[in-house]
């Protein structure tokens, strides 16, 4: 018999209904358009059970768009790492006056981790694994705590472990939804065009996608968008979407 996870027993014990099994919903969305599957999400857990995590980076926009024409009271949760741009701070705060976002929580990594494993602020370089676990995971994990399920924006055109995403998968106790799996370059240029959405303020300096500052780099035009993310590293994901949400 398979232990019940963490998150569900926690369901359990505040009354809440079991969540539907993944593997039956990405079943049943596995061609369904993005906006479908942010509406079944909402249908599957409710809004105060489901929670949407954005970077704010160049491509969040689209996906920002569509939830928000589902339900702009969605929480997002955005994960403020404290080696931000300042460019990214500015963007997130545009998007939220210009889709009518309600809920956006802003994370950041607790001041006693900081100051006990990266006072000096050179873990990015020492150990980024590292890193990326105490400003991001954890600040994540903490955040996604009152939440059974959650929404992220990984395309499967972004290559590498991302290429073969389903559209709803088991994260430890929780449901994950990747909406945007199916969706091309061309579909997210299509929703930004179609909204009028403003592009991150770092796309015209060359960046296809967006991160750390010390871990970001420009990309070429011959490079694939995730090429300018811990470059010279064989890092290529920052462990949200690697380590199982406990
Ligand atoms: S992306 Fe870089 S700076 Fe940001 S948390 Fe990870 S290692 Fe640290």
């Amino acid at each position: 018999m398979t232990e019940p996870r963490h998150q569900e027993v926690q369901d359990a014990a505040a009354g809440l209904p079991a969540l539907p099994p993944a593997e039956e919903l990405d079943r049943a969305l596995r061609d369904a358009t993005p906006t479908e599957i942010i509406a079944a999400a909402l249908q599957a857990v409710g809004r105060e059970r489901l929670a949407l995590v954005s970077s704010f980076g160049t491509e969040s926009a689209a996906l920002l768009k569509l939830a928000a024409d589902v339900d702009p009271a969605i929480p997002v949760v955005f994960l403020d790492t404290g080696w931000l741009f300042e460019e990214t701070l500015a963007y997130r705060d545009e998007l939220i006056a210009r889709l009518g976002l309600r809920d956006v929580r802003s994370i950041k990594p607790l001041e006693q981790t900081l100051s006990r494993e990266d006072p000096d602020r050179e873990l990015w370089f020492s150990d980024p694994d590292a890193c990326c676990r105490i400003r991001k995971v954890e600040p994540l994990n903490r955040a996604l705590a009152p939440f059974s399920a959650w929404i992220n924006g990984r395309k499967r055109f972004q290559g590498g472990a991302r290429a073969e995403i389903p559209i709803v998968e088991a994260d430890g106790g929780r449901l994950k939804f990747n909406p945007l799996a199916n969706i091309s370059p061309e579909d997210i240029a299509g929703i930004y065009a179609s909204a009028g959405l403003p592009p991150h303020p770092l796309v015209a300096s060359g960046y296809l996608s967006v991160g750390c500052m010390p871990c970001t780099s420009r990309t070429t035009p011959d490079e694939d968008s995730r090429a300018g993310r811990w470059r010279g590293r064989a890092k290529t994901e920052c462990g949200i979407h690697t380590v199982k949400a406990s």
